[in-house]
């Protein structure tokens, strides 16, 4: 059964002004019936997790910026402190959001009164001028669609492939094949970055299945997919983000002569504007064979929330990424890897997970140019890359489970 499409609607003004909002609403079902008070403590009314979860088939686990609510096997993830939750791969904004109060989850009243009675629409029902959320004691018709994205799957949904290679959660990465279509991306030695990038981006698809992990393309032909889009692919199902490229020395300098080998870059948020041999300049280039529709049409609505969070998770996530897989691509890579290193890269930005940008190598250096371009050299890689993957996601179940 496939859930009723969530409509997105502006707030409506029942639930979210302060002046208008309730001392407390009564929560009746058939567990039982409660008020339960109102904070205002934000600004917008809101509610504390734990009192909804004693009358609700609810249930919260709280990460380091995100939330994640199980409503009814529904997952609701909350950005805390930001004025936005995501349902499935959509982003719905709300006047104010979820947020910590000692020790405590506190959910925006909006969220209950407005979106849990859309999602599992004849279920629950709000009645503002009541103050009441109740339980219409109907069989509910929403069903779970999608995996869940918090760690911890039940063990009968885990691969036999992915148990083999030491995982106990099932896991899914996005595989981004850089450049495509009206965009080639760099080119040496008869060869285009587009079409390299492909190749290995369908070997690492091959291993990473080989290894029990679920995987997402953003293209599997040649075809020009916007950054953005690209970016979405890795929506609440997914946990890591991997975009392949393929590198030239940023000029012809003699300086750049000899450049070869694996590197791997994660986000950050410094301004490559005026730096023109910066990679992220380059690999952003990718926005000119975009229309303006593609870009408008995409919206933003994760970037600009992680932006202003300081200390950003995923970066250091990406980090330790990026790290394992330098290490384990170095070792079949014939230059070696090169580095790690951090650029703003657009792509990396708007993904909204940990995500890492892999240049194999050097198209212009005719080692690289040979192993990347065969198949064996391909699949060699591809094998080492899945290897790194795993690795990392491994150590992320081993410390969430602490
Ligand atoms: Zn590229």
């Amino acid at each position: 059964m496939v859930l009723p499409v969530l409509v997105l609607m502006a707030a409506g003004g029942a639930v979210d002004a302060p002046g208008t909002a309730p001392a407390a609403i009564v929560i009746a079902t058939s567990r039982g019936q409660r008020a339960i008070p109102v904070s205002l403590a934000l600004g917008h009314p809101s509610l504390a997790a734990a009192q909804l979860s004693a009358l609700l088939p609810m249930s919260a686990q709280i990460g380091r910026d995100w939330a994640t609510v199980d409503f009814a096997g529904q997952q609701f993830r909350f950005l805390l402190g930001a004025p936005l939750f995501q349902f499935q791969n959509r982003i719905i904004h709300l006047v104010g959001g979820a947020f910590m109060q000692r020790d405590s989850l506190y959910l925006p009243l909006q969220w209950l009164a407005e979106y849990i009675p859309r999602v599992f629409h004849e279920a629950y029902r709000y009645d503002p001028l009541a103050a009441r959320f109740e339980e219409l004691g109907i069989t509910r018709v929403a069903t779970r669609v999608s995996q869940p994205a918090g760690p911890t799957p039940r063990p009968s949904d885990v691969p036999a492939a992915a148990r083999a290679v030491g995982l106990s959660a099932r896991h899914r990465v996005t595989i981004d094949a850089g450049h495509g279509g009206r965009d080639p991306g760099t080119s040496g030695r008869g060869v285009r970055e587009k079409n390299v990038a492909l190749a290995i981006s369908l070997a690492l698809r091959e291993a990473l299945r080989d290894r029990g992990v679920d995987v997402t393309m953003t293209r599997t032909t040649d075809v020009l997919v916007p950054l953005s889009t690209r970016a979405s692919k890795c929506n609440a199902e997914c946990d890591l983000f991997v975009s392949i490229h393929v590198n030239a020395p940023p000029g012809s300098s003699s300086r750049y002569r000899g450049l070869a080998g694996l590197e791997a870059y994660f986000f950050d948020y410094s301004d490559p504007h005026g730096a023109p041999d910066r990679i992220a300049v380059r690999e952003n280039e990718s926005l000119r064979y975009e229309t303006d529709a593609d870009q408008v049409a995409s919206g933003d609505p994760l970037g600009f929330i992680l932006r202003d969070l300081e200390e950003n998770e995923y970066i250091r996530e990406s980090a330790q990424l990026a790290d394992l897989v330098v290490e384990a691509a170095g070792a079949v890579h014939p230059s070696g890897s090169r580095k790690v290193a951090q650029d703003n890269f657009e792509v990396l930005r708007r993904a909204g997970r940990p995500a890492i940008l892999i240049e194999t190598g050097y198209i212009t250096n005719a080692t690289d140019n040979r192993f990347l371009t065969s198949v064996a050299g391909q699949r060699r890689l591809a094998g080492a890359i899945a290897d790194g993957i795993v690795e990392y996601l491994r150590s992320y179940e081993n410390k969430v489970s602490q």
